[in-house]
């Protein structure tokens, strides 16, 4: 008996082989897990007999009402409590070579074990009554585990070239637990890396977001990149790689930079999209790129252009093209201004400008900043550090003063409109301007009455006549 397989689930199910004269198994990522301490309640349990009987009996026996079938699959699926249970017939997979969809056959527990992806997720755990909690470890996944190795559990050629996605997920694998691809395993990747192409982008994107989403997402990249598996999927990220010298004059190297500043905005967020952001901020930087022999290299403008590129690598990539896409948009276009606000006096107007940019997102945005200070000059990181205090601080005292986040201009153009009795027409948009400079610059506060007046003689400097004056 390996780690206990207890609880009511279990047991069930135990008794529910036993009714049906059947066998039953947990299978794959939730034994993985038992074995590495992380509890998991997504349960799959393969039968050599009928996956929907067995799991309609089960559920029976532990009172659960309602049982999704999918005939054509032959899978059932429940939930109990917050258990995810999720049973199939076992099954013995034939590919050909055009496609991740195989043929599929009845089989053995054998024969499912073989069809699985990676040693470590091939076990299973008996749940018969007679030898209830024995693993079945053909591939010996439990040393693979012990050793921190992710290895296929047939010919690495054969296992990539049936399913390439499995390319994406032993990498995904190795970065979420820390593991060594197994040389010859990494090899086959690369041999089969061109594969890739049979695989749908959102499967791709699918793994990617998942290696995006650990500890530490540099491991995946770099064995992405390592395996050619990154030039494919993802060539404008790639393009960030190397540095250029004129003069003896470097910059640094903005892959590198990158991967860098995604490690170090894990720690501090799981917003899978801040994280895209940290990947995306400096995108535009290779096709911005200059040369110039004064002041050295420049990448003018490469928060905007960045921001511009976002909406084809979205929709490249298969990533949402909604509000979430815009959010990184805003985060790339705005990621230079904290550090240019904090390289000087920190100004109120500055602060507000900022603070009105960036609404709700300015958390987000300083927690991309100061992930974005990578430099290996000790005494520079701790400069800007302490400089981000001062912003984070005066953003703080900015707010609680001129209630700014999510700024709306106090007299609207409709008000401004009615006051002068004008079509929209340019003057609107002068005033309108002069009212948000003046809030901005702290000249008149952010309220009503102070707008108001404002407008009346920014209004008279234009030459307007006032036909409303009492207006709220
Ligand atoms: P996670 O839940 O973290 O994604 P998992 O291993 O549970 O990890 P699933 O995608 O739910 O991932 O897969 C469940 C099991 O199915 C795996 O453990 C593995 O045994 C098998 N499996 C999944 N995808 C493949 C595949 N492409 N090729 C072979 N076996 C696979």
């Amino acid at each position: 008996m390996v780690k206990s397989v207890d609880g009511p689930v279990f047991k069930k199910i135990a008794e529910a082989t036993t009714l049906l004269n059947t066998d039953a198994y947990v299978i794959g990522g939730f034994v993985r897990d038992l074995l590495l301490n992380r509890a998991s309640k997504d349960l799959d349990i393969v039968t050599s007999g009928d996956g929907i009987e067995i799991a309609t009996k089960t559920a029976e026996l532990l009172k659960v009402k309602k049982v999704s079938v999918f005939k054509t699959y032959g899978t059932a699926m429940f939930m109990y409590n917050d258990w995810q249970v999720e049973f199939v017939g076992a099954r013995k997979e034939s590919y050909n070579t055009d496609s991740r969809n195989p043929l599929v056959f009845p089989g053995t527990i054998k024969d499912d074990q073989n069809r699985r992806d990676f040693t470590i997720n091939a076990m299973a755990i008996s749940l018969r009554k007679n030898d209830f909690g024995a693993l079945i470890d053909p591939f010996h996944g439990v040393d693979d585990l012990n050793n921190k190795v992710i290895r296929t559990p047939l010919d690495p050629d054969i296992t990539f070239t049936d399913d390439p996605l499995r390319m994406m997920r032993a990498i995904r694998f190795a970065t979420q637990l820390k593991f060594q691809i197994l040389p010859e395993t990494l090899d086959a990747i690369t041999r089969n890396a061109s594969r890739i192409n049979i695989i749908t982008k959102e499967r791709i994107s699918e793994e990617l977001n998942k290696i995006i989403m650990t500890e530490k997402p540099s491991i995946g990249f770099y064995l992405l990149d390592q395996t050619g598996l990154l030039g494919l999927i993802f060539p404008v990220f790639t393009n960030l790689k190397g540095a250029e010298y004129v003069n003896g004059k470097g910059h640094k190297d903005n892959f590198k930079h990158t991967l860098e500043v995604l490690d170090r905005i894990a720690p501090n967020t799981d917003n899978l999209w801040l994280r895209w952001a940290a990947l995306l901020h400096d995108i535009a930087k290779p096709v911005t790129r200059r040369f110039d022999p004064l002041s050295g290299w420049t990448f003018h403008g490469h928060e905007f252009k960045g921001m511009k590129m976002i909406p084809s690598i979205f929709s490249e990539l298969r990533l949402p093209l909604n509000e979430k896409m815009k959010y990184v948009q805003k985060m790339v276009l705005l990621h230079l201004r904290p550090i240019v606000l904090s390289e000087d006096v920190v100004t109120d107007s500055a602060v507000r400008r900022l603070l009105i940019d960036a609404g709700d997102d300015i958390d987000d945005l300083m927690t991309l900043c100061e992930a974005d200070i990578t430099s290996k000059n000790h005494a520079k990181v701790l400069r800007y550090m302490s400089n981000f205090e001062v912003v984070r601080t005066k953003l703080k005292e900015i707010e609680a003063k001129d209630n700014l986040r999510n700024w709306q201009p106090p007299v609207s153009g409709e008000i401004i409109m009615e006051v002068f009795a004008l079509e929209p027409c340019r003057q609107v948009g002068v005033i309108k301007t002069a009212i948000r400079e003046a809030i901005l610059e702290g000249t008149i506060h952010n309220n009503f009455e102070e707008a108001f007046q404002l407008m009346l003689s920014e209004g008279s400097k234009l030459g307007l006549t006032v036909v409303k004056q009492h207006l709220k």
